[in-house]
């Protein structure tokens, strides 16, 4: 294993061989027995340095811009290896973690990243070193018993019932797009066969399709409806309350429209914690309007998941009427990217997601009962993510977790205290789950809308740039407001309400000094 050289064949006039090359036997860089050692000391020394490197983080971004680091990039040539783990370490400082967005820092408001536990990072360990894949159960032998048991654990928190299964998946995105690929074909399959539309062909079937969903849910259903052959015109937007919630009244009458038009509603998709508001669509009303149309409901708990282990289960109840649903341990149950599932009521539906391979799945082995997740799931290899879910469940347990995000969400209603008596801000909507949504009002100018959201982008883009918080930003009714989105249970309302000082601060100062206005160019058009 240690050869520094190879011999070359015998030259021709006899004299002993010698070494033509001091290349390093690159085989001491695999993950194999004779190499044990090297893989403790290698990751214990990355380990080393994270560590290190998290207790200096004393702010969650140090505002670096793409342009400034981009120089440290050119001096890299991907053709000339280092050689040695620590000057790649060295430089992996220089280019990424010196300037990293750190999730776990409590000023850290913006997207829905939450901090990760360490059980699962024990998790991440095993499932890269090991790298079974979840295919077949020649990958992934007890692998995908383990997956299949936190699927099953979860259907049952769902309440989905005895015929239930799932498989964990890339992330919402791709739970919700195989959720909607299920409807589609169980939708045409039904409609097909439907004796009053004898005339029916498929080709006549899939324009008539339509997915109903709020004007607030995920972009990520409009994508699965184009990806799916629809177009994006496939998808009715179903109006909101003021909470952002979807009305049933509403939904009612687009599944009106829908009949007396001729089209066939494929799926109703409700949103348990919608991204911009964490608010939570009416599921028991919903899920009465699905039955009577015989519509399949989907339900995307990407965000809400979490309240499945939370102290507040109740504000999930009527998810249990689901056909789908989509939950993201990667957002509330602090799990590693990627953590995700799609959930399915039915198991028989998953069908839609088989194809027998001969090399891999054949339609052969289907009878043999030896357990195989590839036929349920749309991609091939793929990660055992599954078990940092197990690690951390077997650690801390599921009420640990519920725990950590109740206490973000005490912090939300916290926190929209603040804002609500705050005069300086105005707050959208009450939480249910963990986002508030507000602007800053800056005094004497919020009678000009075009100057409040430029005041607004302003300061967003301040505090990226100075590091000191990240918050994040979206429109609500055309106009630009700022969000924090809190998973962190370390976050205190003294976070919050400094992190408004400096909202307001750099509001203030956007408005008193017009040449860094110019500079900063982010007057809204
Ligand atoms: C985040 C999110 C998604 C997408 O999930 P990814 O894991 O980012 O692919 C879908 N729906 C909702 C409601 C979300 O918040």
């Amino acid at each position: 294993m240690s050869s520094l050289a190879r011999p070359t064949d015998d030259p021709p006039d006899g004299t002993a061989p010698v070494p033509v090359s001091l290349e390093p036997d690159h085989t001491s860089h695999l993950f194999d027995d004779g190499n044990a050692e090297r893989y403790r000391r290698s990751v214990t020394e990355v380990v080393e340095r994270v560590a290190s490197r998290l207790s200096r983080v004393d702010r969650p971004f140090t505002g670096i811009t793409a342009a400034e680091l981009e120089p440290e990039f050119a001096a890299i040539d991907l053709d000339k290896p280092l050689g040695d783990p620590a000057e790649a370490l060295d430089e992996l400082e220089r280019v990424y973690l010196r300037d990293a967005v750190y999730f776990h820092h409590p000023r850290y408001l913006g997207h829905l990243n939450c901090p990760v536990v360490i059980p699962a990072l024990i998790g991440e360990t095993v499932i890269s070193s090991i790298n079974s894949s979840l295919d077949t159960w020649d990958q992934s032998a007890g692998g995908t018993l383990i997956e299949r048991r936190l699927v099953d654990w979860t259907t049952e928190r769902l309440g989905l019932g005895a015929a239930a299964d799932g498989v964990f998946t890339s992330g919402g995105t791709q739970s919700n797009l195989q959720a909607l690929l299920m409807a589609r074909e169980e939708t045409r399959e039904r409609a097909l066969a439907d004796p009053r539309d004898a005339a029916w062909t498929a080709a006549d079937v899939l324009p008539r399709l339509r997915v109903l969903t709020s004007e607030v849910s995920h972009f990520s259903i409009a994508k699965s409806a184009a990806l799916l052959g629809l177009g994006y015109e496939a998808v009715v937007s179903v109006p909101c309350d003021l909470e952002r919630r979807m009305r049933p009244a509403a939904l009612a009458a687009e599944l009106d429209r829908c009949r007396r038009e001729g089209l066939i509603p494929m799926a109703v998709v409700a949103t348990a914690g919608t991204t911009d508001f964490g608010s939570i669509d009416p599921l028991p009303e919903i899920a009465d309007l699905c039955a009577e149309a015989g519509v399949w409901l989907h339900v995307d708990a990407a965000y809400g998941c979490g309240l499945l282990v939370s102290r507040r289960r109740h504000l999930l109840d009527g998810v249990e009427r689901a056909d789908s649903v989509t939950v993201d341990y990667h957002k509330s149950f602090f799990q590693p990217v990627s953590s995700s599932a799609v959930l399915v009521r039915d198991r028989a539906t998953l069908r839609h997601a088989t194809y027998h391979a001969d090399y891999l799945n054949p339609r052969r082995a289907a009878g043999e009962l030896v357990p195989n997740q590839v036929d349920k799931s749309l991609q091939t290899t793929r990660r055992f993510d599954a078990l940092k879910l197990w690690l951390t469940l077997r650690i801390m347990g599921a009420d640990g977790v519920g725990g950590l995000f109740d206490d973000v969400l005490d912090l939300a209603a916290a926190g929209w205290a603040l804002l609500d008596e705050d005069p300086r801000f105005e707050v959208v909507v009450r939480p249910q789950l963990s986002t508030l949504v507000f602007r800053y009002l800056p005094p004497g100018a919020a009678e000009d809308p075009d100057l409040v959201d430029a005041v607004n982008l302003h300061s967003r883009a301040a505090l990226l740039a100075s590091g000191d918080a990240v918050v994040a930003g979206t429109k609500v009714d055309g106009r630009h407001h700022l969000k924090f989105t809190l998973l962190n249970p370390r976050t205190t309302p003294g976070d919050i309400a400094a992190v408004l000082d400096l909202v307001a601060d750099h509001g203030r100062r956007y408005l008193s000094e017009p040449a860094g206005r110019e500079l900063s160019g982010s007057r809204a058009s």
